[in-house]
Order: C-alpha cells, then sequence, then structure tokens
C-alpha cells in the first residue's frame, strides 16, 4: 500500500453492560411495522419470481452459469469495496478509474443509488440497534433482511449525518442522476447482450440478469440481518453486530461485522491475516497498482485494547457467577460429611423416627422435603432406611438437574462401604 493511515479510537467499558447482547435486553418501544409498497419493492417480487420460475423451468448454456457468477460477483465487489468501504465509510482513497469502475459495478447490485445506500449505511452505524437505525436489529430477522424494504419511514436524524464527501463525488453524483438507464443497461440489458453472443439471450437475462441480482440482494442483506444474529463478538458486546465465517463468505468478507461496526472505516473487516476477506485483498492490490491509497488501519495496539475489553467483560461477568455460586446454599461438600453404616442410618430410623434413605452411597435427610415431593409424600417415606438410588434414577422417574441437585442440601452422612 502506498500510504496507510492510522486511526486512534478509544473504547469505554460499560461495566453494566449484559452479557452476551441481547436486542430483547433494551426497553425502547419499537416502531410498528406499516407494510409499505413502491416501485422498488415491486420490482424486487417481480426479479424474485422470474428468478425462481427460471431455476425450474429455463436450463441455461455453460457459458451462462459463468456470465452468473460473474454478474453476481461483481454486483457483489461493487457494494463491498465500493459502496461500503469506499462510499460509506472511506476507509480508502480511490483514483478517479478506479471509482468509475466500482461505480459501475454499485450500479450491477441494484441496490439504489450509491448516495441512498450510503446515507442509510451511515445512519445504521450511528444510531445502531435503535428505531433510527434503518436494519434494527431488535426487530428480528425479517425486518433486517427483507422487512425494510417494504416500509416507508422518515428518518428525522439523517439530516445530522454528514453527506459532504457524497455531494462532492462526480462517481456518486453520476449514478444518482442516470440510476435508471445505468441500471436497467448494466443489470439486464448487457447481460442479455452477451447472452446473445453465444446464443443464450434469454438465459443471460433470465440467470445473468434476474439469478444473479437476487443472489447478490440476499448477500448483501445478510450482512443487516444474519451478520447481526449470528456469530461471535470478539470485539465488543457493546452492540449486535457479530462475526461469522459463511456470512463472510457470502459477503466476500463483510461478516467480520464485530470488528466492523467496532472501527467501521478501517478498510479490512476481517483484521487477522487468517480472516476470509476477498473484499480487503481486492483493495490491498488496488493499492499496489497505484489506483488507491490511503488505506486506513486501526493500530494493532488499539485493536488488542478491545479484544481485552471485551475478555475482561466476560471475566466479570463470570466473576459475578462466582460470587452468585458463593451466596447459594449447596449443602454440605463431601469431605466434611461423617462415614456411617447403613446399620447406623437403619437405627436412627427405626428408634428415633428419622426421615433418612440413601442415594449414590450417601444418607439423605429428607424430612423438610417430604411434604414437597413432586411425586408425593407416600414415595418418599417408602423407601425410609433404604437404598433409594434406583428408585430416583429409574426409568419411571424423571428427576431434574435441579432435583440432584436439591438432593446435595439434604446429604448428612456418607455409607461406609
Ligand atoms: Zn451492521
Ligand atoms: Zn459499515
Amino acid at each position: 500500500m502506498s500510504a496507510t493511515a492510522t486511526q486512534t479510537q478509544t473504547h469505554t467499558a460499560a461495566p453494566s453492560t449484559p452479557l452476551p447482547y441481547s436486542p430483547s435486553s433494551q426497553e425502547a418501544p419499537l416502531r410498528p411495522w406499516k407494510f409499505h409498497l413502491d416501485e422498488a419493492g415491486a420490482i424486487i417480487i417481480a426479479v424474485h419470481i422470474i428468478a425462481a420460475a427460471s431455476l425450474f423451468y429455463y436450463t441455461p448454456a455453460a457459458k451462462t452459469w459463468w456470465l452468473t457468477f460473474v454478474s453476481w460477483q461483481l454486483g457483489n465487489f461493487g457494494v463491498t469495496v465500493g459502496i461500503h468501504r469506499l462510499w460509506s465509510h472511506r476507509s480508502y482513497t480511490a483514483s478517479l478509474p478506479l471509482r468509475f469502475a466500482l461505480g459501475i459495478m454499485a450500479t450491477m447490485a441494484f441496490q439504489q443509488r450509491i448516495y441512498w445506500w450510503a446515507m442509510r449505511h451511515r445512519l445504521h452505524h450511528r444510531y445502531i440497534d435503535t428505531d433510527m437505525d434503518p436494519y434494527n436489529a431488535k426487530k428480528g430477522f425479517w425486518y433486517t433482511h427483507i422487512g425494510w424494504v417494504y416500509e416507508k419511514v422518515h428518518y428525522p436524524k439523517m439530516k445530522l449525518i454528514d453527506r459532504k464527501d457524497l455531494d462532492e463525488d462526480i462517481v456518486v453524483q453520476l449514478n444518482k442522476k442516470y440510476f435508471v438507464p445505468l441500471s436497467i443497461f448494466f443489470c439486464f440489458v448487457a447481460p442479455t447482450i452477451l447472452g446473445a453472443t453465444w446464443g443464450d439471450a434469454l438465459g443471460g437475462f433470465l440467470y445473468g440478469g434476474c439469478v444473479a441480482r437476487v443472489a447478490i440482494w440476499h448477500c448483501t442483506w445478510s450482512l443487516n440481518s444474519f451478520a447481526h444474529l449470528l456469530g461471535d463478538q470478539p470485539y465488543s458486546t457493546e452492540h449486535s453486530a457479530k462475526g461469522e465465517l459463511i456470512v463472510a463468505i457470502l459477503t466476500n468478507g463483510e461478516g467480520h461485522h464485530n470488528y466492523h461496526h467496532e472501527f467501521p472505516n478501517d478498510y479490512r473487516n476481517g483484521v487477522k491475516a487468517h480472516h476470509y476477506d476477498p473484499s480487503k485483498w481486492l483493495i490491498w492490490a488496488f493499492a499496489k497498482l497505484r489506483l488507491a491509497h490511503s488505506l486506513i488501519t486501526i493500530p494493532d495496539a488499539e485493536i488488542a485494547k478491545a479484544e481485552i475489553q471485551t475478555l475482561e467483560q466476560h471475566a466479570r461477568r463470570m466473576r459475578q457467577i462466582a460470587e452468585e455460586e458463593d451466596r447459594l446454599l449447596w449443602g454440605p461438600e463431601l469431605e466434611s460429611l461423617p462415614v456411617w453404616t447403613l446399620a447406623e442410618m437403619k437405627r436412627l430410623v427405626a428408634d428415633e423416627g428419622r426421615d433418612l434413605f440413601v442415594i449414590d452411597g450417601l444418607v439423605l435427610d429428607f424430612a423438610a422435603f417430604t411434604k414437597r415431593h413432586p411425586g408425593g409424600e407416600k414415595l418418599l417415606t417408602a423407601y425410609r432406611g433404604k437404598d433409594a438410588t434406583k428408585a430416583f434414577y429409574g426409568p419411571l422417574n424423571n428427576h431434574t438437574k435441579s432435583a440432584r441437585t436439591l438432593l446435595r442440601t439434604m446429604r448428612i452422612a456418607k455409607v461406609a462401604p
């Protein structure tokens, strides 16, 4: 890379943050979802229907499969390398030729204008997990995956989002102005023409056009849905973003979403060398080819701090659990129990009327529990002075883990071998 800008961020762990993150743990009432269908939503439904029907009723030429794959990948990279990491986050600077190429690839994703996408995405980062987040993870999988498409919402906070860089970018502005003809051409007309060159114009339209668009959409939507639902949180538990390899594979590297939300302007989403992140590799290669520069990387020490703070949160939680454990009555330790013979126990039952039996080689005093036994008092008293191990574990009894734990509080002696 020709130049690497570094950025320092500080992170303050909130001691009271629940762990792991749970969207339902925050109480603000959610805006109810109201179905709204506009042209974009109708086109998405129509393209889905055509794509699904194509998969069942039309077998394309072998070359058309390759066209579909390339179209899908170009659109995917147009989102990840272009709309997301370049225009939404400015995580690197791209030369004009590269921006033009990425602009075309972004158009191939058929996900509205770059400007619209980037502004909503900035809102998503700024107001994550709130009603001001257009992909609010608290609203569940289907809302974050596709439900938001069928909703008309005014985001008053949008006016607070900086847009100066987008207003000044010629490629963003051209994309904004000519989005409709450009997207129709690159998403549907171009694949049809290419398919025609090997005699499969219809396959070019159905697969290179419709099936590839559906694939791109669901890959991108996975970032709003799966990446806020599945996976781990090594860098922060203060937001719902998570990290998951499968999502990274689908989204050309964007599935390392926990890191991305913690350090959004790092050009890498998969920050470790072994992380699958082809978008990161591509940007790095563009820098080597002098098509990109000023790649932003967060210093290793800052990343390590984020990881350590998250581990500290886990450790704090474990300490809380340990303290809670200490407060509870678990019953005497085995080592502290006296050793009795079976005859001694039987004598106490016969002479003193004690409610004792044996389970697992331990004498248990069940007097305080007789009336509370879910299976009835009779079943317990039937075993007074006897070994009830078989009965306790017998196939007719479904004693739970908690029942076994309760036995620990009743033990008063070990039975001599
Ligand atoms: Zn996100
Ligand atoms: Zn982002």
